[in-house]
Parts: structure tokens; C-alpha cells; sequence
């Protein structure tokens, strides 16, 4: 159905990627805003977090869980890291495709722009 981050998760589309299980599938973002940059999705296509319904509860859950140990893989485990969920046009959601950011490596301001 055209979705981007579908044709990722299916390897049609090349990214490199760090993880991938039944579930979930995380790879580096293209555009990094930080020494570590990785997105984390579900495989299966929900639009956003506002999609998400009662049965994403789980899948929700596991995208934080894996950006969690993604983040200690990486490095940044003890120096902290950021997870970001974007939604809707205030928060410059892109891809309308659910995905977790995962940023570290660098000292990240608060509040975010
Ligand atoms: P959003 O603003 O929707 O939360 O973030 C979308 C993210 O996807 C952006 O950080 C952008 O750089 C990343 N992105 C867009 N297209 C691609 C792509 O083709 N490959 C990868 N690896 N990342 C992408
Ligand atoms: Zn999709």
C-alpha cells in the first residue's frame, strides 16, 4: 500500500538495520539528529500512536522495552537517551507509519524545539 517504513520492514526498501524479530523492527533514521539515531517500529502497519487501539497495548510496550536495550547496545545506556514517539502535524510527524526514535549520544535540550 506505498507505506515507507512497510517496505523497510519488508526489506524492499535497504536500510540498516540493528534488530528485528516477529514484531519489531529497528533501523538507523536517515537523516540522524544525533550519534545514535535509530527508528523502531512494528511490523505490522499501524498509522500512529493515535491508531494504536487496546490490542497494540503489548507492541507498544515492546517498542520502549527494544529501544531500551538498543540504547545500552549503543552505548548510551548510562550517558541517557531519548525515546520519542512523534504525533500529528504539531509534532512533525512524517511517516504515518507507528515508530519510536531513539536519540543519544549527544546532550539533547529541554523542552525539544
Ligand atoms: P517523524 O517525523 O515521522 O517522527 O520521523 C520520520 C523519520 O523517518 C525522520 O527522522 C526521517 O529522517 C526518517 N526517514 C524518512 N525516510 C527514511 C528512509 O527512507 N529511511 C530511513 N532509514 N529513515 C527515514
Ligand atoms: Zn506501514
Amino acid at each position: 500500500m506505498g507505506c515507507l517504513f512497510c517496505k523497510i520492514a519488508g526489506g524492499e526498501i535497504p536500510s540498516e538495520k540493528v534488530y528485528e524479530d516477529d514484531d519489531v523492527v529497528a533501523f538507523r533514521d536517515i537523516s540522524p539528529q544525533a550519534p545514535v539515531h535509530i527508528l523502531i517500529i512494528p511490523r505490522a502497519h499501524i498509522s500512529g500512536v493515535d491508531a494504536a487501539g487496546p490490542d497494540a497495548e503489548v507492541l507498544l510496550g515492546r517498542l520502549l522495552r527494544v529501544g531500551a536495550r538498543l540504547a545500552e547496545k549503543e552505548g548510551v545506556g548510562q550517558s541517557g537517551y531519548r525515546l520519542v514517539i512523534n504525533a500529528g502535524p504539531d509534532a512533525g510527524q512524517a511517516v504515518f507509519h507507528l515508530h519510536c526514535h531513539l536519540l543519544g549520544g549527544r546532550r539533547l535540550s529541554w523542552p525539544p524545539g
